[in-house]
């Protein structure tokens, strides 16, 4: 059974897989009935979809969101890779520039990850402080359906307290990509909007 928690998590996963990557006049409806679920339809709703494996299966790489990022079976924007970690734009960032650091192996334990995670890590935090030009950078642990995740959020001047995600669009994102994966830093980037 899904705790409450994970059941909060995988919808909020699942709505933005669907922000992200359905046809605009679907969303709604598709979006609704996510929202109606309660923990067991919702728990069925992701066997059937594969994307999570039957209880007692679990043999540690089910197909949870963030494996189906790696495998590149969800569209995913990304900005950095090494032998043991991706790394890719969150498509409902906190902030601008919001990117997730994933583990390729699905591991539940911030204290079980490769070193090559912290590495990349911090590769991908001087390169986004660089490349958007700032100064405060938050790295945040969390996990979704045993999937040990880093997130990476950029700090803005102007930016309220509040820690609200927001859709980002697919040009934004692909943009944000531009830059951060661009060899050269010639081009001037436009630091200072906001999604
Ligand atoms: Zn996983």
């Amino acid at each position: 059974m899904l705790t409450p928690e994970q059941t909060k998590n995988l919808k909020e996963e699942l709505i933005r897989h669907i922000e992200s990557s359905f046809p605009e006049d679907k969303k709604e409806f598709a979006i609704s009935q996510i929202e109606a679920m309660d923990s067991e339809e919702l728990e069925k709703f992701l066997i059937k979809n594969q994307l999570l494996k039957k209880e007692g299966a679990n043999t540690g790489t089910g197909h949870c969101v963030f494996c189906s990022i790696v495998f590149g079976d969800i569209k995913s924007y990304k900005i950095a890779e090494n032998s043991k970690t991706i790394a890719v734009l969150e498509i409902n960032p906190i902030s601008r520039g919001h990117t997730i650091i994933i583990p390729k192996e699905h591991i539940s334990s911030e204290k079980e990850l490769p070193k090559q995670v912290a590495v990349l890590s911090k590769k991908v935090s001087s390169l986004i402080k660089k490349r958007l030009k700032l100064e405060e950078i938050k790295t945040e642990y969390s996990n979704v359906l045993g999937h040990e995740v880093i997130n990476i959020i950029p700090f803005y001047k102007n930016q309220k307290g509040s820690s609200e995600r927001k859709p980002a669009s697919a040009e934004k994102l692909s943009e944000m990509q531009e830059i951060l994966t661009k060899k050269s830093s010639g081009k001037k980037s436009r630091n200072q909007e906001n999604y």
